[in-house]
Formats: C-alpha cells, structure tokens, sequence
C-alpha cells in the first residue's frame, strides 16, 4: 500500500480513530427488541413494536445520528475540532450530542420553544449547548447561520436523512426487522407503519421493501397537523400554515428533503388526542412510559388490523415505539398541560382500550 502524503496523513488518522470509535460503540450495543402486542381477539392478525427506546440514546434518532455522522466523516466534512450543528425538535439533537462528545466534537442544537424540558436537560447532560428559537420554522437558518460562523458541520438531518442510511441493509432498521420477524407465524409484515418527521425512516423502509421484493406495504401515520399527508395526495402542496402538531418528532409544518411520497402505500391521518390517548394506554398495556409518535403509529395499526379482520384476511402488522414517554412526563402524561392545551384523551383512550380488548377499532 502507499504510504499517504506525510501531510495528510494527521487528518486521515483522526478521521480513522473517529471511525473506529463509532464502531467500538456499535459492536458495544446490541440490537433492538421487536416487542409482540397481545391482541387475542383477532387470532389472525399479529402487531409487533420495534423498541427504538432501547438505543443508548433513548430513540430511533441514535441510528440516524450515527449515520451522519459516518457520512460527514466519510465525506470529509466532519474532522478533528469541528463544530456540529444541528436544527432539532430535541430526539435528533440528544442522539447527535452523544455521538459528538464520543469524538470530542463541540455540538450546538437549534431548538424550538416548545421542545419539552426533558429533552433540553438531555442534550445538555451530554455537553451540547442548546439555542432556542420562538419560531419552529427558522431553525433551519438559524443553523446554518451558527455553523457558518464557527466555520462548523450543519448536519441537516432533514435533507441528509434519507441518503445518509444505508438502504438496502447493513444492519438498518429495516433489515433487523425482516429478521427478527423470521420465525413468526406470518414473517413478511402485510404492513409496516412509521411516522414522517426527516421521512428518513419511511425512505428507508418503502425502498427496503421494494429491493427485497417484499410484499410488505407501508402506511404513513401523519398527523392532522403536518403537510406530509397533504403532499401526499396532492404533490402541490409543499407547506402547511395551519395548527401545529403536539405530537414530538413527527408531523412537519413544510416537506422535508428526505420525505419519499413514492414508496408510501397508504397514509393514515390521526388526530393528537387520538394519538396522546393511544400512548396512554400503550403505556399502561406494556407497564412503562412511551412516546406522542407511538401513540399515532399505534392508531393506524388499530385501523387497519380493524380493516383486515373485517376483510378476513390475516398478517403481520410491524410499527415503531420511537422513544420512551419519560422524556414526556411534563407533557402528554401531564393533566395540568393536558388542559392548558384544551386536550381530552378519554374517548380515545375508551376507543384505544376497547381495541385491544375487541379487536375492532371504532371511529368517532
Ligand atoms: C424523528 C422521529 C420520528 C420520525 O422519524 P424520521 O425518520 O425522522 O421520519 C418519529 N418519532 C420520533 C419520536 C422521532 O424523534
């Protein structure tokens, strides 16, 4: 082999090191579980949650953190005393604070307002410095901004998303999903549901499925108050001005980059006290806290189990638990908030209950 040039050689040797750390942390952590929902009533129809709360950071956000990050060191934008930067509603900043102070890399999150407390102490746990702005859509300058003036990395989850995984496998989530499903009664999921928040994790699924030649379909579980939905069946529509989503980490006010509208299948369109109310009794059901975003995947699971089971037909239905409703206490699982926000779960949380119960999801 031949020897580098004598002065490349320091950068390509950090940038080395820095690799084999992410992979040291890797091969440290082990996969995540799938976890099977009891739903008796409809012996044909089987749900199952991959747990992303079980990553070391606490959510689905730990994979695409580490993605970026081997694509900025990869690509050479990312080297030793590089100031990350990072516009995020909180998850994506606590998994890339991690990774930055596993590297000794300065990191600063561009946050909005409204990002819950729990998230904010999480980013700064780590050594992250947070900035906040009033309006949710001038983080993405307001990154920019900060990067350009320390002459630092903007990671840009939102366009880097869905070119930074590793489609086709290598250990994405898709991949380990297929896998763990071998031995279930019906190991190809007729469904898989996400959310969109970068579209990072549908892209990956949606082009999955179709390489593998997987029979699988994927339904989007998108908030009303998100443009996702809107700009799926009308390409037209690229923002949305009206009421924001409560729920955390899914459902844009504008089209991201990353979001892929051809490999969705179906959308499912799910109000927040659906999906807050959803979350509630998830978390009851399984004995530990989850997240607003497992609450609207949870929804759409229960719509279209209720729909296969009156079509007679049987499968699998996979979706996401994103993250753990600890990082929640001060918000959907807090009545005083819950009110402020002129939310009422009861209904939904009857109409969820009754699902697992019954088997049948009834709408309003
Ligand atoms: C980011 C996020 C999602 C959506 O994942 P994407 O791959 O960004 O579309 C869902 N739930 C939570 C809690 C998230 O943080």
């Amino acid at each position: 082999m031949p020897t580098p040039a004598v002065h490349e050689a320091p950068a390509r040797r950090w940038v080395e090191w820095a690799l084999s750390r992410i992979a040291a942390d890797y091969t440290r952590s082990a996969d995540t579980h799938l976890i099977p929902v009891s739903l008796p009533a409809l012996p044909g129809v089987a749900l199952y949650l991959k747990d992303e709360s079980s990553h070391p950071t606490g959510s689905l956000k730990h994979r695409l953190a580490r993605s970026l990050f081997l694509y900025g060191l990869c690509n050479g934008w990312i080297e030793r005393g590089t100031t990350i930067v990072e516009a995020s509603s909180g998850s994506t900043a606590v998994s890339e604070a991690y990774f930055a102070r596993m590297l000794g890399l300065p990191f600063i999150a561009v946050v909005p307002h409204s990002t819950a407390a729990e998230k904010i102490e999480a980013i700064e746990r780590l050594g992250g410095t947070c900035r906040k702005v009033a309006d949710p859509g001038a983080v993405y300058a307001e990154a920019e901004r900060i990067a350009a003036a320390h002459g630092g990395h903007y990671m840009d989850q939102f366009t880097f998303a869905e070119r930074a995984t590793d489609w086709r496998g290598n250990n994405n989530i898709a991949e380990s999903i297929f896998a763990q499903m071998a031995h279930e009664p019906c190991p190809i999921p007729a469904w898989i549901v996400c959310g969109a928040g970068t579209g990072g994790t549908s892209a990956t699924l949606g082009r999955f499925v179709r390489y593998h030649r997987h029979a699988t379909q994927i339904c989007l579980a998108d908030p009303v108050g998100s443009v996702f939905h809107r700009h799926w069946h009308d390409r037209a529509v690229t923002t949305f001005a009206g009421t924001r989503s409560l729920i955390e980490g899914i459902g844009r006010p504008r089209v991201e980059p990353s979001f892929l509208p051809p490999v969705i299948d179906r959308v499912e369109v799910v109000a927040d006290a659906a999906s807050i109310g959803a979350a509630r009794v998830l978390s009851h059901v399984l004995g530990r806290r989850v997240g607003g975003s497992t609450g609207t995947n949870l929804v759409a699971m229960a719509r279209l189990a209720t729909a296969m089971a009156q079509a007679g037909e049987r499968g699998a239905i996979v979706s996401i638990l994103c993250d753990s409703g600890e990082r929640y206490a001060s918000t959907y699982f807090n009545a005083d908030w819950l009110a402020a926000q002129a939310i009422d779960t009861a209904d939904d949380e009857a109409r969820m209950t009754h699902f697992l119960a019954t088997g049948h999801y009834a709408e309003v």
